[in-house]
This record gives C-alpha cells, structure tokens and sequence, in this order.
C-alpha cells in the first residue's frame, strides 16, 4: 500500500483568507504584550511564517521540535521533545502555534510542559482541528478550520515527510500497487 493525493479539503485562498483573519484577531487580543509565539516543529512553519507577516503588533518567535512516537498517521500520545526553546518565557504571553490537533495528546503534554515554565499566559493557534477526534479537554482559542476525520497534508503538514510544501490542504488515500 502506498500513500496518494486524494483531494483538495482547503484552498490557497481559503488558507491565505483565514490566517489573515487570526492574524488581525491575534493581534486585537496581544497590543501591547509581546507575546512570544512558539511554532511547534516541523509541522506549523508554514502557519507561522504565513501568520508573523500578517500581524500589525510586537511579536517573538521561538520553536519546539517535538516527535510523538507513533506510525506515519497515528499519534501514540507519547512525547519527546526533540529540541526545547531558546529562550525563558517565565513572566511571558505565550501563543503555542500548532498545524492540526488530532487526538489533542501533544497539546496537552506541551501546555502541561509550558505551564511549569511559569508563563503569564498561554493561548493555543491551531491551523486545523479534527473534529470529535479530541481525547483530552482542550480550550483552543483560535482555530483556522475545523476538518473530518481524514488524514491531510499540504502547507506544512506531512505524510512520512513528503507533501508538506504544497500551498493547499488536501487528503491523502491509500492504493493498493501491485
Ligand atoms: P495529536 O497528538 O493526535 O493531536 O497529533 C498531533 C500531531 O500529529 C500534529 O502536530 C501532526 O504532527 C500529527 N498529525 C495528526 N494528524 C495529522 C494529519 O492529518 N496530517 C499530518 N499530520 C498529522
């Protein structure tokens, strides 16, 4: 069996639209905070960058490199951090910049990681959310698009590393070569 394009989910418009959106609505809710956004590797990079370029405030940029053990397409909840901030956020607004929360167990290993670090704050920006997929209470404040239960790759988002540098979100299937 092996991995192909199944369809497009979302757009390039549709992607550029909404993280314009986020990125003025980030900015409302951070004048004057600084805040420290933290893309988690390698997934949110496009997210990340497409979302900075839009935003009208002061903002910092730091990245987390995590791995969840697990196959190509299914997260096991178990987390290794596989390269740590570069900076102390104690005291700091953080905003987690994430590509798609799935089961949600990253997430909640990342925020419980954080929060120790003593922050002033930490919100969560999400691209993509899984819809009734969550295994965890999660609080999420912003959230690009709200997909099914498909497994996607495009603007950051991977297969066994490949697709991530298409500009749209699309589906994957598996086919059967013979
Ligand atoms: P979770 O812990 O189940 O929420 O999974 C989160 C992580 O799994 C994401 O940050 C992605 O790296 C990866 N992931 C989950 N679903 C997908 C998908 O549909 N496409 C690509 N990566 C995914």
């Amino acid at each position: 069996m092996v991995y192909v394009i199944d369809k497009i989910l979302i757009s390039e418009k549709e992607l550029k639209e909404r993280t314009e959106e986020i990125a003025r609505q980030i900015s409302k809710d951070y004048e004057n905070k600084n805040p420290i956004l933290i893309g988690i590797l390698r997934g949110a990079f496009v997210f990340l960058s497409d979302l900075i370029r839009k935003m009208d405030i002061d903002v910092e940029v730091d990245f987390m490199a995590v791995s969840s053990y697990g196959n190509a397409t299914q997260s096991s909840g178990v987390v290794r951090i596989l390269k740590d901030l570069s900076e102390n956020v104690r005291g700091r607004h953080l905003i987690i910049v994430e590509d798609i929360v799935d089961t949600g167990l990253t997430l909640n290993y990342l925020i419980r990681n954080l929060q120790a670090r003593e922050p002033a704050s930490i919100e969560v920006a999400s691209l993509l959310l899984k819809e009734g997929r969550q295994k965890v209470p999660l609080d999420i404040k912003y959230i690009g698009f709200k997909i099914p239960d498909r497994f996607v790759v495009g603007f950051g988002l991977d297969c066994g590393q490949r697709w991530r540098y298409l500009p749209y979100i699309a589906s994957v299937k598996k086919v059967k070569v013979f």
